[in-house]
Protein backbone atom coordinates (compact mmCIF):
# COMPACT_ATOMS: atom_id res chain seq x y z
CA UNK A 1 0.00 0.00 0.00
CA UNK A 2 1.17 3.42 -0.47
CA UNK A 3 1.49 6.25 1.96
CA UNK A 4 -0.93 8.19 0.09
CA UNK A 5 -3.78 5.17 -0.38
CA UNK A 6 -6.96 5.70 1.21
CA UNK A 7 -8.19 4.08 4.24
CA UNK A 8 -11.28 1.86 5.21
CA UNK A 9 -12.93 2.23 8.76
CA UNK A 10 -15.67 0.28 10.09
CA UNK A 11 -16.37 -0.51 6.61
CA UNK A 12 -16.65 2.81 5.91
CA UNK A 13 -14.08 4.79 3.11
CA UNK A 14 -12.79 7.81 5.00
CA UNK A 15 -10.88 9.22 2.06
CA UNK A 16 -7.72 11.57 2.76
CA UNK A 17 -8.31 14.92 3.97
CA UNK A 18 -4.75 16.34 4.31
CA UNK A 19 -1.70 14.72 1.66
CA UNK A 20 1.52 16.24 3.02
CA UNK A 21 4.26 15.56 0.28
CA UNK A 22 7.94 15.54 0.47
CA UNK A 23 7.91 18.97 2.28
CA UNK A 24 11.19 20.28 3.68
CA UNK A 25 11.77 23.59 5.62
CA UNK A 26 14.68 24.57 5.95
CA UNK A 27 15.59 28.22 8.21
CA UNK A 28 18.59 29.88 6.89
CA UNK A 29 21.60 30.46 9.14
CA UNK A 30 22.67 34.05 8.50
CA UNK A 31 26.25 35.52 9.74
CA UNK A 32 27.78 39.35 10.13
CA UNK A 33 26.38 42.62 9.47
CA UNK A 34 24.84 42.45 5.97
CA UNK A 35 23.60 38.57 7.23
CA UNK A 36 25.45 36.49 4.60
CA UNK A 37 23.49 33.18 4.56
CA UNK A 38 25.95 30.70 6.07
CA UNK A 39 24.20 27.51 6.02
CA UNK A 40 20.21 26.07 6.82
CA UNK A 41 18.20 24.68 9.35
CA UNK A 42 17.19 21.51 8.32
CA UNK A 43 13.80 21.79 10.76
CA UNK A 44 11.46 19.26 8.29
CA UNK A 45 13.67 17.61 5.55
CA UNK A 46 11.34 15.78 3.39
CA UNK A 47 8.40 14.46 5.10
CA UNK A 48 5.47 13.19 3.43
CA UNK A 49 2.13 11.70 5.07
CA UNK A 50 -1.56 11.54 5.37
CA UNK A 51 -4.27 12.01 7.46
CA UNK A 52 -7.54 10.65 6.66
CA UNK A 53 -10.95 12.01 7.53
CA UNK A 54 -12.30 11.99 10.89
CA UNK A 55 -8.83 10.54 11.73
CA UNK A 56 -6.05 11.38 14.88
CA UNK A 57 -2.64 11.04 13.58
CA UNK A 58 -0.35 11.75 16.53
CA UNK A 59 3.00 13.06 15.87
CA UNK A 60 5.83 12.02 18.23
CA UNK A 61 9.73 12.60 18.64
CA UNK A 62 12.33 14.42 20.98
CA UNK A 63 12.54 18.02 21.30
CA UNK A 64 13.43 19.73 17.92
CA UNK A 65 12.65 17.57 15.51
CA UNK A 66 10.50 19.19 13.60
CA UNK A 67 7.09 18.70 14.94
CA UNK A 68 5.87 21.86 15.74
CA UNK A 69 6.98 22.77 12.18
CA UNK A 70 5.10 20.63 10.39
CA UNK A 71 2.01 21.90 12.32
CA UNK A 72 2.97 25.17 11.38
CA UNK A 73 3.53 23.93 7.89
CA UNK A 74 0.12 22.44 7.44
CA UNK A 75 -1.60 25.58 9.15
CA UNK A 76 0.15 27.20 6.46
CA UNK A 77 1.83 30.02 8.85
CA UNK A 78 4.80 28.73 7.26
CA UNK A 79 5.68 28.13 3.81
CA UNK A 80 7.31 25.20 3.01
CA UNK A 81 11.16 25.27 1.39
CA UNK A 82 9.78 22.46 -1.14
CA UNK A 83 7.00 20.31 -1.11
CA UNK A 84 3.65 20.00 -1.32
CA UNK A 85 0.55 20.24 1.15
CA UNK A 86 -2.88 18.56 -0.38
CA UNK A 87 -6.18 19.67 2.13
CA UNK A 88 -9.74 18.15 1.18
CA UNK A 89 -8.44 17.55 -2.27
CA UNK A 90 -6.72 20.89 -3.00
CA UNK A 91 -3.31 21.83 -3.85
CA UNK A 92 -3.01 24.82 -0.66
CA UNK A 93 0.98 24.75 -0.84
CA UNK A 94 0.93 28.32 -2.31
CA UNK A 95 -2.70 29.94 -1.97
CA UNK A 96 -2.41 33.46 -0.34
CA UNK A 97 -4.23 36.34 0.29
CA UNK A 98 -8.14 35.95 1.15
CA UNK A 99 -7.99 32.77 -0.35
CA UNK A 100 -6.21 31.43 2.49
CA UNK A 101 -7.82 33.55 5.24
CA UNK A 102 -10.95 31.41 3.41
CA UNK A 103 -9.03 28.31 4.04
CA UNK A 104 -8.00 28.90 7.48
CA UNK A 105 -11.72 28.53 8.23
CA UNK A 106 -10.98 24.73 7.59
CA UNK A 107 -8.36 24.46 10.29
CA UNK A 108 -7.17 25.65 13.07
CA UNK A 109 -4.30 25.30 16.33
CA UNK A 110 -4.60 24.72 19.53
CA UNK A 111 -1.31 25.40 21.43
CA UNK A 112 0.24 24.20 24.71
CA UNK A 113 -0.31 27.78 26.94
CA UNK A 114 -3.69 28.90 25.40
CA UNK A 115 -3.10 32.21 27.48
CA UNK A 116 -0.83 33.57 24.97
CA UNK A 117 -3.29 32.44 22.47
CA UNK A 118 -5.99 34.16 24.46
CA UNK A 119 -5.90 38.21 24.35
CA UNK A 120 -6.38 38.89 28.65
CA UNK A 121 -8.31 41.92 27.67
CA UNK A 122 -10.88 40.37 25.99
CA UNK A 123 -13.82 38.57 27.54
CA UNK A 124 -14.65 34.94 26.69
CA UNK A 125 -17.52 35.96 25.07
CA UNK A 126 -15.76 37.85 23.23
CA UNK A 127 -12.98 35.44 22.35
CA UNK A 128 -15.25 33.11 20.90
CA UNK A 129 -17.07 34.99 19.30
CA UNK A 130 -14.27 37.07 17.56
CA UNK A 131 -13.73 34.40 14.56
CA UNK A 132 -17.18 34.30 13.83
CA UNK A 133 -17.44 38.46 14.02
CA UNK A 134 -14.27 38.57 11.99
CA UNK A 135 -15.52 36.53 9.43
CA UNK A 136 -18.60 37.81 9.23
CA UNK A 137 -20.54 34.25 9.38
CA UNK A 138 -23.58 34.82 11.03
CA UNK A 139 -25.65 37.59 12.25
CA UNK A 140 -25.24 39.06 16.07
CA UNK A 141 -28.21 36.83 17.65
CA UNK A 142 -26.67 34.03 16.12
CA UNK A 143 -23.25 34.68 16.98
CA UNK A 144 -24.39 34.86 20.83
CA UNK A 145 -26.33 31.98 20.98
CA UNK A 146 -23.26 30.08 19.02
CA UNK A 147 -21.19 31.24 21.77
CA UNK A 148 -23.37 29.61 24.29
CA UNK A 149 -23.36 26.48 22.74
CA UNK A 150 -20.14 26.16 22.31
CA UNK A 151 -19.05 26.90 25.86
CA UNK A 152 -21.62 24.62 26.98
CA UNK A 153 -19.94 21.90 24.63
CA UNK A 154 -16.78 22.03 26.06
CA UNK A 155 -18.02 22.18 29.55
CA UNK A 156 -17.69 25.58 30.50
CA UNK A 157 -20.64 27.06 32.45
CA UNK A 158 -22.90 29.98 30.44
CA UNK A 159 -21.39 32.52 32.78
CA UNK A 160 -17.97 32.13 31.21
CA UNK A 161 -18.80 34.64 28.67
CA UNK A 162 -18.37 37.61 30.99
CA UNK A 163 -15.26 36.66 32.87
CA UNK A 164 -11.85 36.51 31.65
CA UNK A 165 -8.80 34.44 30.68
CA UNK A 166 -6.93 35.23 33.73
CA UNK A 167 -9.43 34.30 35.72
CA UNK A 168 -9.74 30.29 34.78
CA UNK A 169 -7.75 27.29 35.55
CA UNK A 170 -5.31 26.20 32.67
CA UNK A 171 -7.47 23.33 32.03
CA UNK A 172 -10.39 25.47 31.92
CA UNK A 173 -8.04 27.99 29.08
CA UNK A 174 -7.62 25.07 27.11
CA UNK A 175 -11.61 24.86 26.93
CA UNK A 176 -11.88 28.27 26.23
CA UNK A 177 -9.13 27.88 23.27
CA UNK A 178 -11.12 24.97 22.23
CA UNK A 179 -14.26 26.31 22.03
CA UNK A 180 -12.59 29.48 20.20
CA UNK A 181 -11.16 26.91 17.70
CA UNK A 182 -14.46 25.24 17.34
CA UNK A 183 -16.52 28.41 15.93
CA UNK A 184 -15.84 28.28 12.68
CA UNK A 185 -16.59 24.97 12.37
CA UNK A 186 -13.12 23.52 11.51
CA UNK A 187 -12.64 19.89 9.78
CA UNK A 188 -8.92 19.79 11.09
CA UNK A 189 -7.55 21.04 14.37
CA UNK A 190 -3.93 20.87 14.70
CA UNK A 191 -2.53 20.39 18.49
CA UNK A 192 0.40 21.27 19.30
CA UNK A 193 1.20 19.90 22.89
CA UNK A 194 -2.35 21.32 23.92
CA UNK A 195 -2.11 19.21 27.28
CA UNK A 196 1.08 19.03 28.06
CA UNK A 197 1.16 21.91 30.87
CA UNK A 198 -1.70 20.61 32.74
CA UNK A 199 -1.73 18.63 35.55
CA UNK A 200 -1.92 14.20 34.41
CA UNK A 201 -6.21 13.80 35.66
CA UNK A 202 -6.44 17.57 33.74
CA UNK A 203 -5.03 16.21 30.63
CA UNK A 204 -7.43 13.22 31.30
CA UNK A 205 -10.36 15.31 30.64
CA UNK A 206 -9.01 17.55 27.89
CA UNK A 207 -8.20 14.59 25.33
CA UNK A 208 -11.67 12.86 26.27
CA UNK A 209 -13.48 16.55 25.82
CA UNK A 210 -11.19 16.33 21.93
CA UNK A 211 -12.32 12.79 21.38
CA UNK A 212 -15.86 13.60 22.01
CA UNK A 213 -15.47 16.59 19.94
CA UNK A 214 -14.28 14.55 17.17
CA UNK A 215 -16.94 12.41 16.81
CA UNK A 216 -19.43 15.22 17.16
CA UNK A 217 -18.41 17.47 14.60
CA UNK A 218 -16.78 14.67 12.58
CA UNK A 219 -12.81 16.29 13.49
CA UNK A 220 -9.86 15.34 12.27
CA UNK A 221 -6.72 15.95 14.20
CA UNK A 222 -3.09 16.07 13.74
CA UNK A 223 -1.88 16.05 17.56
CA UNK A 224 1.65 16.69 18.87
CA UNK A 225 3.22 15.78 21.60
CA UNK A 226 6.68 14.26 23.02
CA UNK A 227 4.51 12.47 25.48
CA UNK A 228 4.04 8.77 23.97
CA UNK A 229 1.74 7.73 26.33
CA UNK A 230 -0.57 10.96 25.58
CA UNK A 231 -0.36 9.94 21.70
CA UNK A 232 -1.17 6.57 22.91
CA UNK A 233 -4.47 7.48 23.92
CA UNK A 234 -5.83 9.80 21.69
CA UNK A 235 -3.80 8.66 17.70
CA UNK A 236 -5.23 6.18 15.26
CA UNK A 237 -1.64 6.33 13.68
CA UNK A 238 1.06 7.82 14.84
CA UNK A 239 4.28 9.16 13.09
CA UNK A 240 7.51 9.08 14.73
CA UNK A 241 9.96 12.21 13.90
CA UNK A 242 13.43 12.16 13.81
CA UNK A 243 15.87 15.03 13.25
CA UNK A 244 13.18 16.56 10.86
CA UNK A 245 12.19 13.32 8.97
CA UNK A 246 9.65 10.68 9.66
CA UNK A 247 11.38 7.54 10.82
CA UNK A 248 7.78 5.44 11.26
CA UNK A 249 4.51 5.88 10.66
CA UNK A 250 1.85 3.03 11.68
CA UNK A 251 -1.23 2.24 13.29
CA UNK A 252 -0.85 2.91 16.43
CA UNK A 253 -1.65 -0.96 18.18
CA UNK A 254 1.13 -1.76 15.61
CA UNK A 255 3.50 0.81 16.57
CA UNK A 256 3.43 0.07 20.24
CA UNK A 257 3.10 -3.71 20.16
CA UNK A 258 6.17 -3.88 17.67
CA UNK A 259 7.93 -1.00 16.98
CA UNK A 260 10.17 -1.40 13.92
CA UNK A 261 12.67 1.71 13.45
CA UNK A 262 15.46 1.47 16.33
CA UNK A 263 14.40 5.06 16.96
CA UNK A 264 11.18 4.20 17.86
CA UNK A 265 12.27 1.38 19.99
CA UNK A 266 14.54 3.32 21.57
CA UNK A 267 11.64 5.83 22.39
CA UNK A 268 9.16 3.41 23.51
CA UNK A 269 11.58 1.61 25.73
CA UNK A 270 12.01 4.99 27.71
CA UNK A 271 8.15 5.48 28.01
CA UNK A 272 7.10 3.92 31.47
CA UNK A 273 4.37 1.50 30.48
CA UNK A 274 2.35 0.52 33.87
CA UNK A 275 0.08 -2.11 32.59
CA UNK A 276 2.75 -3.73 30.81
CA UNK A 277 3.46 -7.47 32.06
CA UNK A 278 6.38 -7.25 30.28
CA UNK A 279 8.46 -4.47 30.92
CA UNK A 280 10.62 -3.84 27.24
CA UNK A 281 14.26 -4.21 27.68
CA UNK A 282 15.75 -0.32 28.16
CA UNK A 283 17.85 0.95 24.81
CA UNK A 284 20.10 3.60 25.67
CA UNK A 285 20.57 6.19 23.06
CA UNK A 286 24.35 7.51 23.16
CA UNK A 287 25.08 10.73 22.34
CA UNK A 288 22.63 13.73 21.81
CA UNK A 289 20.71 14.79 18.79
CA UNK A 290 22.81 16.01 15.97
CA UNK A 291 22.41 19.37 14.75
CA UNK A 292 19.42 19.96 12.18
CA UNK A 293 22.17 22.53 10.88
CA UNK A 294 24.06 19.52 9.99
CA UNK A 295 22.37 16.58 9.97
CA UNK A 296 24.18 13.06 9.59
CA UNK A 297 24.54 11.95 6.16
CA UNK A 298 22.68 9.04 5.23
CA UNK A 299 20.13 8.02 7.63
CA UNK A 300 19.85 10.90 9.92
CA UNK A 301 19.48 8.30 12.93
CA UNK A 302 22.81 6.48 12.21
CA UNK A 303 25.56 8.31 14.79
CA UNK A 304 23.31 7.05 17.62
CA UNK A 305 21.22 3.78 16.18
CA UNK A 306 22.47 0.59 18.14
CA UNK A 307 21.57 -1.66 14.84
CA UNK A 308 23.89 0.68 12.72
CA UNK A 309 25.26 -0.54 8.91
CA UNK A 310 27.42 0.65 7.07
CA UNK A 311 24.82 1.48 4.44
CA UNK A 312 23.03 3.52 6.85
CA UNK A 313 25.96 5.46 7.00
CA UNK A 314 25.99 7.02 3.38
CA UNK A 315 22.42 6.42 2.27
CA UNK A 316 19.08 7.74 3.40
CA UNK A 317 16.68 4.83 4.12
CA UNK A 318 13.18 5.97 2.17
CA UNK A 319 9.70 4.86 3.87
CA UNK A 320 8.68 1.08 2.86
CA UNK A 321 5.23 -0.45 3.94
CA UNK A 322 5.98 -3.67 6.13
CA UNK A 323 2.23 -4.58 5.86
CA UNK A 324 -0.55 -3.60 7.84
CA UNK A 325 0.06 0.76 7.14
CA UNK A 326 3.76 0.05 9.30
CA UNK A 327 5.62 2.27 6.88
CA UNK A 328 9.36 2.43 8.04
CA UNK A 329 12.40 4.51 6.76
CA UNK A 330 15.67 1.98 7.70
CA UNK A 331 17.79 -0.23 5.69
CA UNK A 332 17.16 -3.08 8.35
CA UNK A 333 14.03 -3.95 6.53
CA UNK A 334 15.16 -3.23 2.92
P1 LIG B 1 9.77 20.24 17.95
O1 LIG B 1 8.39 20.79 17.81
O2 LIG B 1 9.87 18.80 17.56
O3 LIG B 1 10.39 20.50 19.29
P2 LIG B 1 10.52 22.37 16.12
O4 LIG B 1 9.72 22.16 14.90
O5 LIG B 1 10.05 23.41 17.08
O6 LIG B 1 10.72 20.99 16.90
O7 LIG B 1 12.00 22.75 15.72
C1 LIG B 1 12.79 21.98 14.80
C2 LIG B 1 14.12 22.68 14.62
O8 LIG B 1 13.91 23.88 13.88
C3 LIG B 1 14.79 23.08 15.93
O9 LIG B 1 16.17 22.91 15.78
C4 LIG B 1 14.43 24.54 16.06
O10 LIG B 1 15.41 25.22 16.80
C5 LIG B 1 14.42 24.99 14.62
N1 LIG B 1 13.49 26.11 14.37
C6 LIG B 1 12.16 26.12 14.57
N2 LIG B 1 11.63 27.32 14.22
C7 LIG B 1 12.67 28.08 13.76
C8 LIG B 1 12.79 29.42 13.24
N3 LIG B 1 11.72 30.21 13.10
N4 LIG B 1 14.01 29.85 12.89
C9 LIG B 1 15.10 29.05 13.02
N5 LIG B 1 15.06 27.79 13.48
C10 LIG B 1 13.87 27.30 13.86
Amino acid sequence: MSVTEKSVKDGVATGTLLEVKGVKKYFPITAGVIRRKVGDIKAVDDVSFHLNRGETLGLVGESGCGKSTTGRLIMRVLDPTEGSIEFDGKDITHVRGSELRHLRKDFQMIFQDPYSSLNPRMSVGTLVAEPMVVNKTASRSEIKDRVAWLLETVGLSADARQRYPHEFSGGQRQRIAIARALSLRPKLIVADEAVSALDVSIQAQILNLLADLRKEFGLSYVFISHNLAVVKHVSDRVGVMYLGRMAEIAPKDLLYSNPLHPYTQALLSAAPEPKRHVQRERIILVGDVPSPAKPPSGCAFHTRCPKVMDVCRSERPILKDHGGGQIVACHLYA
